[in-house]
């Protein structure tokens, strides 16, 4: 089990949080964990308990139904997920697609979607991988044809995570295919529309109970209210989600190169810098900076620090004595170890 007391990014908020959700998993999905991958897919209902927990994109803003919290949340979930062996679908909602419609939904598609994805009443997928496109998600060949109020979708999607569940799909389509990445744009198509069809949920050689599947789209019309973000910036919008994406992937490996970082008071942190010294193997600390720290401010240096740092930034400690080290370790340092390094 994993031994909290080397764990300096959570807060004791993160580690209370963290003994709800071995509950809610205890009972709600360990018992069916042989179930859930013979059949290759998590229920409903699971999705339900698991919502009503409160274990649902944790991050959405509580004018959107959610609890507004920082991302450790949805790593305290990720995490116990690992532990246990589950491959439900429940990361993929919680930590990709919320962020895209709370950061490009309209006010209408965020009251319509974002409440129901905290509780597990709404599921959701993002279809972009084609038979023909993986990793050059430039060459998708879906097409989303203008045609009065409507788009028209055309074209397969394949490897959907949450395929089979989906309440609702991000899918990305060319709405313009001679603009190339310029003339993507997502766009919202809900289980049940005209033309849309679930195909085969996939085997796989791991990840047995994730509903990986096939989606068809023949000539499936959607209002144009249905874009999500941009007509034409969807290969924008993608980019920006997916660094985050490939940011927190290499946080929660722990194989991906990375900084062990302690930030020090200048003032007093020399006489730290033995302390810390003795236990640089134990934290495995890569780097050490020295600088101000006045009072509330720490939040912001924090951040700038991880900002300006090459290389992504696993743990940052802040204080004059090792035993500071916890207290300082604020939720700022879990926002700032998820943005976008500086340029
Ligand atoms: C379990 C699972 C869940 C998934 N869920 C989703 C989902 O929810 N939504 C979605 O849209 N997609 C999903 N995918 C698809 C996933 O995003 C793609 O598999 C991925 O983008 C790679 O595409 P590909 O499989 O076509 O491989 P390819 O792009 O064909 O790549 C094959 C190999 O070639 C390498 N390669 C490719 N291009 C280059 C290059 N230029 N230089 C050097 N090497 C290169 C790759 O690294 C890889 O090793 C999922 C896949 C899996 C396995």
């Amino acid at each position: 089990m994993l031994d909290l007391s080397r764990r300096f990014a959570y807060t004791d908020e993160h580690n209370m949080f963290r003994d709800t959700v071995r509950k809610v998993f205890a009972q709600h999905l360990e018992p069916f964990l042989d179930e859930h991958e013979k059949n290759g897919i998590v229920p409903r209902e699971v999705w339900k308990a698991v919502g009503e927990a409160g274990l649902l994109c944790p991050t959405v803003k509580e004018e959107n139904g959610g609890l507004g919290l920082d991302f450790g949340y949805c790593a305290v979930v990720g995490e116990e997920m690992a532990y246990l062996g589950s491959a439900a679908g429940f990361t993929l909602q919680s930590d990709i697609t919320a962020n895209y419609f709370e950061r490009l939904g309209t006010a209408e598609q965020r009251a319509k979607y974002l409440p129901g994805m905290v509780t597990g009443d709404i599921i959701t997928a993002i279809a972009m991988t084609e038979p023909g496109a993986g990793s050059d998600l430039q060459g998708i060949r879906t097409t989303a044809r203008e045609d009065g109020g409507d788009y028209v979708i055309n074209g397969s999607k394949t490897y959907i995570t949450n395929g089979q569940n989906a309440d609702v799909v991000i899918v990305v389509a060319k709405t313009d295919p001679a603009a190339g990445a310029k003339g993507t744009t997502l766009l919202l198509v809900e289980d049940g529309t005209p033309g849309f069809v679930k195909g085969r949920n996939l085997d796989k050689i791991g990840q047995h109970a994730a509903d990986t599947s096939e989606l068809f789209f023949e000539d499936v019309r959607v209002p144009k209210e249905n874009v999500l973000g941009g007509v034409g910036r969807g290969f924008v919008h993608l980019m920006e989600e997916l660094r985050k994406v490939k940011r927190v992937i290499q946080k929660l490996d722990p194989q991906a190169p990375h900084e062990v970082l302690l930030v020090l008071d200048a003032n007093t942190g020399q006489n730290a810098v033995t302390q810390v010294t003795a236990f640089d193997d134990a934290l495995g600390v890569t780097g050490l900076v020295l600088t101000k720290l006045d009072g509330t401010a720490k939040g912001g240096v924090i951040a700038a620090i991880a900002k300006s740092r090459p290389r992504p930034i696993r743990f940052i400690g802040v204080g004059e004595q090792m035993d500071d080290l916890r207290p300082f370790v604020a939720a700022e340092f879990v926002n700032a170890l998820f943005e976008e390094p500086a340029a």
